[in-house]
């Protein structure tokens, strides 16, 4: 499945070999942007289903995403799974269910995400619901981009893994062996 997955985002231009200097200052070999394959919705669509189709097992009830890069691939999921999708999104700092949406006690929640990268947020969607009384029974995401060294506290799916390290420009080994950089988004990042 993972190479598949990504190859899929590499014809796509969502996945880039090379040297990047990202949004966040830090360098990488590595560029994704899952956005450019959400576009497409029958291409969402199938990733959705094939997230619903690791997780349907554990019966959840509704979906809950991270504003912004979960919400597309998390409403996919739900439909999929017949379930509804809801999102939390940040107000000065903390993640926050807000629109109205709302958890119950016990309900069974499955976090989705597009891209998880330490699993920070996927954690801090999940402290979400808890503080609801619901129950996280998965979270899933489209790529496990820290090459299966995301940290939850509950089982975790992904429909790709890859390793896509982050560096201090100050001890970019890309940097260091004069690697030309580019700017994501740039044409010429495109080999
Ligand atoms: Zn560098």
């Amino acid at each position: 499945m993972t190479d598949v997955i990504l190859e899929s985002f590499r014809r796509a231009g969502a996945l880039l070999d090379g040297h990047f200097r990202l949004s966040s200052g830090l360098h990488s070999p590595g560029y994704l942007q899952c956005a450019l394959v959400l576009q497409h919705p029958r291409a969402a669509e199938a990733l959705g289903t094939a997230i619903a189709d690791q997780v349907a097992a554990m019966r959840p009830e509704v979906v809950l995403s991270p504003a912004l890069g979960g919400i597309v691939i998390g409403q996919e999921v739900g439909r999929a799974l017949g379930v509804r999708a809801i999102f939390a999104e940040r107000q000065d700092g903390p993640l926050t269910l807000r629109r109205g949406f709302a958890l119950q006690p016990g309900e069974r929640v499955l976090v989705v995400e597009d891209v998880v990268t330490t699993g920070g947020s996927t954690q801090e969607t999940i402290e979400v619901a808890r503080a609801s009384g619901a129950v996280v029974v998965a979270a899933a995401a489209i790529i496990d981009r820290s090459g299966g060294n995301q940290r939850v506290d509950v089982p975790f799916y992904s429909l790709a893994s890859i390793a896509l390290p982050v560096y201090q420009p100050d001890s970019c080994p890309l940097c260091a062996q004069g690697v030309p950089i580019t700017k994501p988004g740039s044409r010429a990042a495109h080999s």
